[in-house]
């Protein structure tokens, strides 16, 4: 085994805060070149400890925001949020989507709370981590079932989105559900937010989000956690799997989701319409003035008017089912006249 000198060990956190260090002051330097009055002053950007990273000056613990999902103890300034926001997905046509974990792409309890009848499922739980959908977290001291089509779902969904997750959990349950969701690291590269990020109690959002609220989609079960963010959520039916999950919630599940037929399979063609509205049915308007909760609204109308598009709470429905195979351009002729009347 090669012994590498301690300092070149970098953990990805490490790495990422690099590069985040070297696109926020290359972001200032150009700032300071195009500052026509020449004066080099310090925009503070980043920093850690209450101590700026470029300049070193002592600041206000009030200002900016924290981003400890990023690294521990970082804070950036609020004009540097807006910079980082602004960067462009919208030319690569992509949305930020913003990932709930618990009842929406998984379900977790704890060990102790598996029924007699459940008991056997520890003996089923999966070892490889690529593929299985069943693990046993003994450390943890629970049990987590992935929901059905989830796998696929992200990686479509990463087609077309720049993908967070945002969990009311703590940051070591948040992460090492990452870990199941995304082995590879290819989906939530840093950006998994826990409620020890959040910038309010009991409470979801966007603000710790580096992406503008006109592009970012929500999946959430829990719709009074986002409420400042309402226009930007989709409410998923709640996913259950342990029968005291459904307990807890007054329900009695009897099976659990299938694989093609599932909530996640269904949601996919919504974000999909979405997407294919909010970039290919705009005609030459620019993707700068689009935004996506007037998407979002204009399917709502869509399904209070009888359209195939279950919206409130997605979940597979006949008349859903009856919409599945017809094209994303039919589906969204109503919307687009509703959306885009200037063209
Ligand atoms: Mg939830
Ligand atoms: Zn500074």
């Amino acid at each position: 085994m090669i012994n590498l000198p301690h300092c070149l060990m970098l953990s990805w956190r490490s790495v990422l805060l690099l590069i985040m260090i070297i696109l926020i002051v290359k972001g200032v330097k150009t700032d300071k070149l195009e500052d026509p009055g020449g004066l080099n002053i310090c925009k503070h950007p980043a920093s850690f400890g209450q101590m700026c990273i470029l300049c070193g000056e002592s600041l206000d613990e009030e200002s900016g925001v924290t981003f400890g999902y990023i690294h521990k103890g970082l804070r950036l300034g609020n004009d540097e949020i807006v910079r980082l926001r602004s960067k462009n997905l919208l030319q690569n046509k992509k949305l930020y989507l913003v990932l709930d974990l618990d009842h929406t792409l998984l379900n977790s309890i704890e060990l102790m709370h598996l029924t007699t009848e459940e008991e056997y499922l520890k003996g089923q739980s999966d070892d490889d981590i690529s593929n299985g959908s069943l693990f046993k977290l003994d450390f943890m001291h629970r049990m987590t079932k992935l929901r059905p089509f989830v796998r696929t779902f992200l990686e479509e969904a990463s087609k077309m989105f720049e993908m967070y997750i945002y969990t009311m959990g703590d940051s070591a349950y948040a992460l090492e559900m990452a870990k199941l969701l995304d082995p590879e690291g290819n989906y939530f590269s840093g950006r998994v937010i826990s409620r020890d990020d959040g910038t309010r109690r009991h409470e979801k959002s966007l603000d710790v989000v580096l992406g503008q609220e006109s592009a970012v989609v929500i999946l959430d079960d829990t719709q009074d956690v986002w409420k400042k963010h309402k226009d930007n959520l989709i409410v998923i039916k709640r996913y259950h799997f342990f029968a005291s999950s459904c307990r807890q919630f007054g329900h009695n599940c009897k099976s659990d989701e299938t694989e093609v037929d599932g909530v996640l399979a269904s949601v996919l063609r919504v974000v999909r319409r979405i997407h294919h509205i909010m970039f290919f049915d705009g005609g030459n308007l620019d993707f700068g003035s689009r935004d996506v909760r007037q998407v979002l609204n204009a399917v709502r109308k869509e399904v209070l008017h009888g359209c195939k598009i279950v919206f409130s709470r997605v979940f597979p429905t006949s008349k859903f089912q009856a919409g599945r195979d017809s094209s994303p351009v039919e589906d969204g002729r109503a919307i687009r006249s509703y959306l885009f009347k200037r063209n």
